[in-house]
C-alpha cells in the first residue's frame, strides 16, 4: 500500500518551457521573449502553433509547434506537463477576449497548478520568474502521488 501522498520531483536547470499567447497578447509575448531570448536560448522551447511559428520568426529561436490553440493545442501542452515532458509555462490569456476555446485555457491552468507547474499569465509575472534563482537551478517540488491517488480510489469502490 503507497501511504504517500506526494512525491517529490525535479525541475532540471535545463528547463522545458512551453509559450501561448492568445491573439491580443502576441505581439508582447513576442517582445517578452525576444528580450529574454538569452536566457530562454539555454532552454527547450515549445508552443501552440501560431505563437511557436511567430515567436521562431521573429526571434530566430527553435521552438517546437504543436497545433494551434483553438484546434487542441493547449491539451496537446497540457498532456506533455502530465507526462513530465513541460516544466515551465508562460501563457499570455486575453481577459478582455471570449475565445472559442475558453474550456481549454481553463483545463491548462488547471493542469499546472496540479503538477506545481510554474506558469505566468502576464509579464510582470513571467519577468519576476525568468530572473528567479532556480532558472539556473534545479528546483525539487511535491507532485500528488498519482500512483497512491489511483490506489486509493480503486479501494474506495472495493
Ligand atoms: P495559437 O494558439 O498560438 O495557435 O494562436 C494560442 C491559443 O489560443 O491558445
Amino acid at each position: 500500500m503507497i501511504k504517500d501522498q506526494y512525491i517529490k520531483f525535479t525541475l532540471p536547470v535545463k528547463k522545458s518551457i512551453a509559450l501561448i499567447a492568445h491573439d491580443g497578447k502576441k505581439p508582447q509575448l513576442i517582445e517578452w521573449v525576444d528580450k529574454n531570448k538569452e536566457i530562454l536560448k539555454h532552454h527547450e522551447l515549445c508552443g501552440t502553433g501560431t505563437t511557436a511559428r511567430l515567436l521562431s520568426e521573429k526571434t530566430g529561436l527553435s521552438v517546437k509547434g504543436y497545433n494551434s490553440g483553438p484546434l487542441g493545442g493547449d491539451q496537446q501542452i497540457g498532456a506533455r506537463i502530465t507526462e513530465g515532458q513541460i516544466n515551465f509555462v508562460v501563457f499570455l490569456y486575453d481577459p478582455l477576449e471570449a475565445q472559442p476555446h475558453d474550456p481549454d485555457v481553463k483545463a491548462l491552468t488547471r493542469i499546472c497548478a496540479v503538477y506545481d507547474i510554474p506558469m505566468a499569465n502576464n509579464i510582470s509575472t513571467a519577468d519576476f520568474l525568468i530572473k528567479s534563482f532556480y532558472m539556473d537551478n534545479e528546483y525539487e517540488h511535491s507532485v500528488v502521488n498519482y500512483n497512491a491517488n489511483l490506489c486509493e480510489r480503486i479501494e474506495s469502490f472495493k
